[in-house]
């Protein structure tokens, strides 16, 4: 049987972080089966979904690089066949009208509480004669379909996650709504007409779906259909082991985006959560997964999201880009906050020195912007670079600075010439480099200083942020009347 899967999303938000894991389980699957990964939207519930949500789905889907082989297809172009199919389960006697009116429903559910019982249909319209369903008919009732589910039965199925799992059929809460009084078909039944149609082989969803397994395994029984194989992967946990929410600050695959995160970064991460490669391979790309991925190693038990991970394996990744891809990479969150970038073709291999300094101790993309601002803005002072200008040394360290860049060594030489530059002003080498950094920054903490210096230096850049600073100095001892 050839291997094919599906995500099958609900365009009613942007894409979540748990569905891009399980659409990457999917796709690792599939890969690892020579199989085909399938899109399905699943925007019956008209409310609720929008075009920008689908949009927003597949571009995540695609920034992650999970390319799907077929789709997407949309269940709103399917409403004929879910039609077909009501009626064929209708003619049947395997589905029937029932003309229940909320409020019946209600008092239902208040009277079964009431006793201490689990709220379920009771069955009542299952047996109605055709006359009964005319006399509701012409009291202006439209009625729902709901499918009968026989009990009691157990239901069972061999779970590629979870193993055994075994329902009991009068748990389901009595036959289930499949079209709503307007002929919209819900989930459940959807899911399965559509899980056959497209000869889908295995169901692979959160755990949070387990609960509806055994509703779709009848259907599947009632059409004749072939059932698929089901896995259903455990949630994704926070730190404090509740369900990934809002609260956590990331939910959707935009907030990781925006966050700095970086596909391969992420990849491998959501690759980790709950399943372990065989090996102690920790830092893999998607094709290297694929090729070891296996639902013996995915366990049951909810992962816990931990952040520390996810922004060190980024690094990682990050790290392991090629200086070209980089450099396009950081000049494109550089030009997305503003900065000026040099645009000259001969510019090409600065920028490119400048992603490499930065992308050393880079975490997140989302730093890039606030760890190259030097290299590409005027230096904005904070307070604590201020104090470091205003110590008694600073115009005379800044002089000698003056100097030195007159004649700029090269990377190498530089360390060794701003030590020698200390000894000669009979000062430690702190003092030189804090006054030469902020004099290039404005702040105290950054980048590795030689080698951005000599990138400024490359710019012309140095000799005026140092006459700037050394004006600074001047200025305030003269308004301070310290003038030498
Ligand atoms: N639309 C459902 C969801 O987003 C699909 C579940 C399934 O994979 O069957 O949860």
């Amino acid at each position: 049987m050839s291997v094919r899967v599906r995500i099958a999303p609900s365009p009613t938000g942007n894409l979540h972080i748990g569905t891009a894991r399980t659409a990457l389980f999917n796709y690792l699957f599939a890969r690892s089966q020579g199989g085909k990964f399938i899109l399905r939207i699943e925007d019956t519930d008209q409310e609720r979904s929008r075009p920008e949500y689908t949009r927003n789905i597949i571009q995540g889907l695609t920034w992650l690089g999970l390319d799907f082989d077929e789709g997407p297809y949309y269940q709103t172009q399917r409403l004929d066949r879910y039609q077909t199919v009501i009626q064929q389960l209708l003619a049947a006697g395997q589905a029937y009208y029932c003309f229940c009116t909320a409020e019946e429903l209600d008092d239902l559910r208040t009277r079964q509480k009431a006793l201490g019982q689990a709220n379920r249909y009771d069955n009542r319209h299952r047996d109605l004669t055709v006359a009964q369903q005319q006399a509701f008919r012409d009291q202006g009732r439209e009625p729902v379909v709901r499918f009968k589910i026989e009990e009691p039965r157990t239901v069972r199925w061999s779970d590629l996650v979870q193993d055994e799992v075994v329902w009991q059929t009068q748990d389901l809460g009595g036959d289930m709504v499949i079209a709503r009084a307007d002929g919209g078909p819900l989930y459940n039944f959807a899911v399965v007409v559509d899980d056959w149609d497209m000869q889908i082989s295995h169901v692979i969803r959160g755990d949070d779906h387990v609960g509806n397994t055994p509703k779709q395994i009848l259907l599947y029984e009632a059409l004749a259909a072939p059932l698929p194989q089901f896995a259903h992967l455990p949630l994704i946990h926070n730190p404090e082991g509740k369900k990934l929410s809002k609260r956590d600050g990331a939910t959707s695959l935009a907030d990781f985006q925006n966050l700095g995160f970086i596909p391969e970064g992420l990849i491998n991460y959501l690759a980790m959560l709950s399943w372990s490669p065989p090996s102690d391979h920790e830092i893999f790309s998607l094709a290297e997964a694929y090729a070891m991925f296996g639902f013996e190693r995915v366990s049951k038990s909810p992962a816990r999201f931990d952040w520390d991970k996810l922004t060190w394996l980024n690094g990682q990744h990050l790290r392991l880009l090629k200086p070209e891809d980089l450099t396009q990479r950081l000049v494109q969150t550089w030009t997305q906050v503003g900065y000026d970038l040099p645009k000259q073709p001969e510019d090409a291999a600065w920028l490119t020195r400048c992603a490499q300094l930065v992308g050393e101790g880079l975490n997140r993309m989302d730093e890039a912007a606030r760890v190259a601002r030097p290299l590409f803005e005027p230096v904005a002072f904070t307070n604590e670079g201020l104090q470091v200008l205003l110590k008694p040394e600073a115009p005379k360290i800044l002089l000698a600075l003056l100097t030195l860049f007159q004649d700029p060594p090269q990377v190498e030489e530089l360390k060794a010439q701003l030590q020698t530059l200390a000894k000669t002003l009979g000062l430690k080498n702190g003092p030189v480099m804090q006054t030469l950094r902020i004099a290039l920054t404005g702040t105290p903490r950054g980048l590795e200083l030689a080698p951005l210096a000599l990138l400024l230096h490359q710019r012309q850049a140095v000799i005026p942020r140092l006459q700037v600073a050394l004006d600074l100095v001047q200025q305030f001892q003269k308004g301070t009347g310290g003038v030498k």
